[in-house]
C-alpha cells in the first residue's frame, strides 16, 4: 500500500500589490496563490493572485490532450486575489475543466465571480474579450458555513474579518489538512471563532501576517489583516502543527519578514514564512510537515573548493559549528554540505577562506537558508543559501 500524499505549492504569497524591489525577492513578490494536489490527484488551486501566471505557465507543457479538471477557490474579490485570471493561459486551453468556487458578494449579486471574469476582460481593461477563454468553465457560490466533498477531499468554508468579506478553507486529504485564511483580522468574537474551527488540528495553517503587533494595534487596526502574533496565538489555541505566515506587506522587506519569522519561531515550534516556489509535503513517511524551498531562482553557478566555517541553528533548536567545503558558489548563494542539518528559513555564518596574492583571505557572509538536499557525501545535507549581506 503506498502512503497518502499531499502537495502545496506557494505560487505568490504577497499580500495587496505585487512587488517587484529587489529587497523582496527571497520571499516573492507575486500576489496570492497557492496549489494542492491531493492524494486522490484533484488539483485546487487557492486564490488567482499574478502567482497564477507561472503555475499556469508551467503547467502549459503538453499533457496529452487529456482533459484537466482543476478546483479553484476564491476566498474574495479584492485585486490582489484575482488579478491573476486573464494571465493564466490554461483558461484559453479548450479541453481544459474549471471549477470555481466563491461566494456571493452583495456588492455583485448572483455569479459574482462569472461578473469578475467579465468585468476584468471588459474594453478597455484587457486586450482580449472572453471568446478567447475556450476551457469550460462552471462556477458554484458557496457561503460561510458550507462543506463540500471533491474527490476524496472534504472542503469547508468560513467567514473571516475582512473588509467586503473573505471566506477561509479548510481541505481535508487523506494525507493531512490544510487550512487557508489569508486576509483576516482578529477582534471578531463570532468571526475569530471561525478561524479557529478553520485551524483545529490543522497539518498547515496559514494565516495573514501582514503586519507587526504594534501596527495591528495602532496605525492598521480595521485594514483587515493579522500579524504573526495573533497566527501564533490561534495556531496554539486550535492546535494547528505548522504555522504558515502569509500575505506579506508590499512594504515588508526580506529583512522585515526574516525578524518576522525569527519572532514567530520564539512563540511558536513550527512556523514558516511563506515563500514564492516553497513546496511542502503532507503525509510523507517521517516528518509530518516537509517543506522545500525553489531551485529555480539560483544563478549563474561555479564550482569551487573554500574552506568555510559555518554556525547556524539546527532544525532542533541548537546552535552548532562545522568545518567543511564551499563546492558550488555564485553570487547570490552557496550549496554547503554540512552534517548538521540547519533550519530551513534560519540564518547561517558562513566563514570562507580563499587564497589572495597575501595569503588565505577569509570572507564572512550571512546565508539564509533556502533548500536542503540529500548530499552527495554519505551522512552530509547539500544546504543551499542565499547571501543576505
Ligand atoms: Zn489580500
Ligand atoms: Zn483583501
Amino acid at each position: 500500500m503506498t502512503v497518502p500524499i499531499a502537495k502545496l505549492s506557494f505560487w505568490g504569497v504577497r499580500g495587496s500589490t505585487p512587488t517587484v524591489d529587489p529587497a523582496t525577492w527571497r520571499y516573492g513578490g507575486n500576489t496570492p496563490c497557492l496549489e494542492l494536489i491531493a492524494p486522490d490527484g484533484t488539483q485546487f488551486i487557492l486564490d488567482c493572485g499574478t502567482g497564477l501566471r507561472m503555475l499556469g505557465n508551467r503547467w502549459a507543457a503538453p499533457s496529452g490532450g487529456k482533459a484537466r479538471e482543476t478546483h479553484i477557490l476564491v476566498t474574495h474579490y479584492h485585486w490582489d486575489h484575482i488579478q491573476g485570471i486573464p494571465f493564466f493561459s490554461p483558461l484559453y486551453v479548450e479541453n481544459n475543466e474549471f471549477h470555481f468556487y466563491s461566494f456571493r458578494s452583495k456588492f455583485l449579486g448572483r455569479d459574482s465571480l462569472k461578473q469578475v471574469f467579465e468585468a476584468q476582460m471588459a474594453m478597455p481593461y484587457f486586450p482580449v474579450d472572453m471568446s478567447a477563454m475556450s476551457a469550460k468553465r462552471k462556477f458554484k457560490e458557496v457561503d460561510g458555513g458550507d462543506s463540500l466533498k471533491v474527490g476524496e477531499n472534504k472542503i469547508t468554508a468560513r467567514w473571516l474579518n475582512h473588509p467586503q468579506g473573505c471566506l477561509g478553507f479548510r481541505i481535508e486529504t487523506p494525507a493531512g489538512t490544510v487550512a487557508y485564511a489569508t486576509d483576516n483580522e482578529p477582534g471578531d468574537a463570532k468571526l475569530d471563532e471561525n478561524l479557529r474551527e478553520l485551524a483545529a488540528g490543522a497539518d498547515i495553517f496559514i494565516n495573514d501576517a501582514q503586519f507587526t503587533p504594534e501596527q495591528l494595534e495602532t496605525t492598521r487596526r480595521g485594514w483587515g489583516h493579522s500579524s504573526w502574533l495573533e497566527g501564533a496565538k490561534v495556531a496554539r489555541q486550535a492546535d494547528a502543527k505548522t504555522l504558515v505566515l502569509f500575505h506579506h506587506d508590499p512594504d515588508s522587506t526580506d529583512r522585515m519578514v526574516d525578524a518576522i519569522l525569527r519572532q514567530a519561531r520564539e512563540q511558536f515550534d513550527s512556523v514558516f514564512a511563506a515563500s514564492e516556489g516553497m513546496v511542502v509535503t503532507l503525509g510523507a513517511p517521517g516528518d509530518r510537515v516537509q517543506a522545500h524551498m525553489p531551485g529555480t531562482r539560483t544563478a549563474l553557478r561555479r564550482e569551487a573548493q573554500f574552506h568555510a566555517k559555518v554556525c547556524g541553528v539546527t532544525e532542533g533548536g541548537k546552535d552548532f559549528e562545522e568545518e567543511t567545503m564551499v563546492r558550488d558558489i555564485s553570487l547570490q548563494g552557496a550549496l554547503i554540505s554540512l552534517k548538521h542539518l540547519p533550519r530551513l528559513q534560519s540564518e547561517l555564518q558562513v566563514t570562507m577562506e580563499a587564497p589572495g596574492a597575501d595569503g588565505v583571505q577569509t570572507m564572512k557572509l550571512r546565508g539564509y537558508v533556502v533548500r536542503i538536499d540529500a548530499g552527495v557525501e554519505k551522512g552530509h545535507s547539500a544546504v543551499g543559501v542565499v547571501f543576505t549581506d
